[in-house]
């Protein structure tokens, strides 16, 4: 039967790495939840939708098509035919993303857009981002919450970003965690069932080898 692990956690955590890694490794499919939000918000800013107001957001959520490619060693991610991998990492798209995404309308068209891509993984996959093991596949075989401290992810975010300023990485940062958190529709969660992996003090290497083992247990 296919495996599904399921990892969640806030920014800056080493998510992303550690899920494509441990696909890769095990020869599973990989999903990058957040990217989907991301291409939605760009999609609403490219359209001159108001992110601020629920109401348009909601009105447009069924409006662009999202495709995402699972391979681990190249995942791809699309709005109507139109590669977004670049554009859906700008301030601005980072900065509008936590409010599109708290929309119910938009949560639960993507929702189910994430279910049946992971139904349709051969082997199983890696999904990651903030409400996978406690709202999209609580059934999954391993939920994996990856946390650090504020500090270190602010310093891994700014290390991604090239030059970035620290304080203003690390604000960012915890304002969009915190919106993420308190949401009413799927906040960002660690299920009663994950396993908890503070990754502060610990190498990419050593987070991978941990999840690995778990998924192989
Ligand atoms: O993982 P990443 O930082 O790219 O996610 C971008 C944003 O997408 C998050 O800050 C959050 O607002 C939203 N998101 C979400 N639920 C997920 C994954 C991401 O609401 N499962």
């Amino acid at each position: 039967p296919a495996v599904i692990v399921a990892i969640d956690g806030p920014s800056g955590t080493g998510k992303s790495s550690t899920s494509k890694a441990v696909a890769a490794q095990l020869g599973l499919s990989y999903l990058d939840t957040g990217a989907q939000y991301r291409a939605i918000t760009w999609w609403m800013v490219t359209n001159g939708i108001d992110t601020d107001d629920p109401h348009a957001v909601a009105a447009a959520a069924g409006k662009p098509e999202i495709v995402s490619g699972t391979d681990p060693a190249d995942p791809t991610i699309t709005v109507d035919g139109v590669d977004v991998a670049g554009p859906i990492r700008t301030q601005e798209v980072t900065s509008k993303v936590s409010a599109v995404s708290a929309v119910p309308e938009i949560r639960a068209r993507i929702t189910e857009l994430q279910r049946s891509i992971a139904a349709a993984a051969p082997l199983g996959i890696v999904v990651e981002g903030r409400d996978i093991g406690t709202t999209v596949l609580p059934d999954a075989d391993l939920k994996i919450f990856l946390t650090a401290s504020a500090e270190a992810r602010a310093a891994r975010r700014s290390g991604e970003l090239k030059g970035a300023d620290v304080h203003a990485t690390r604000e960012a940062l915890i304002k969009r965690d915190a919106a993420d958190s308190t949401r009413k529709t799927s906040p960002l969660a660690k299920a009663g069932d994950a396993v908890e992996v503070d990754t502060t003090a610990l190498t990419l290497a050593q987070v991978i080898e941990c999840v690995v083992t778990l998924v192989e247990e």
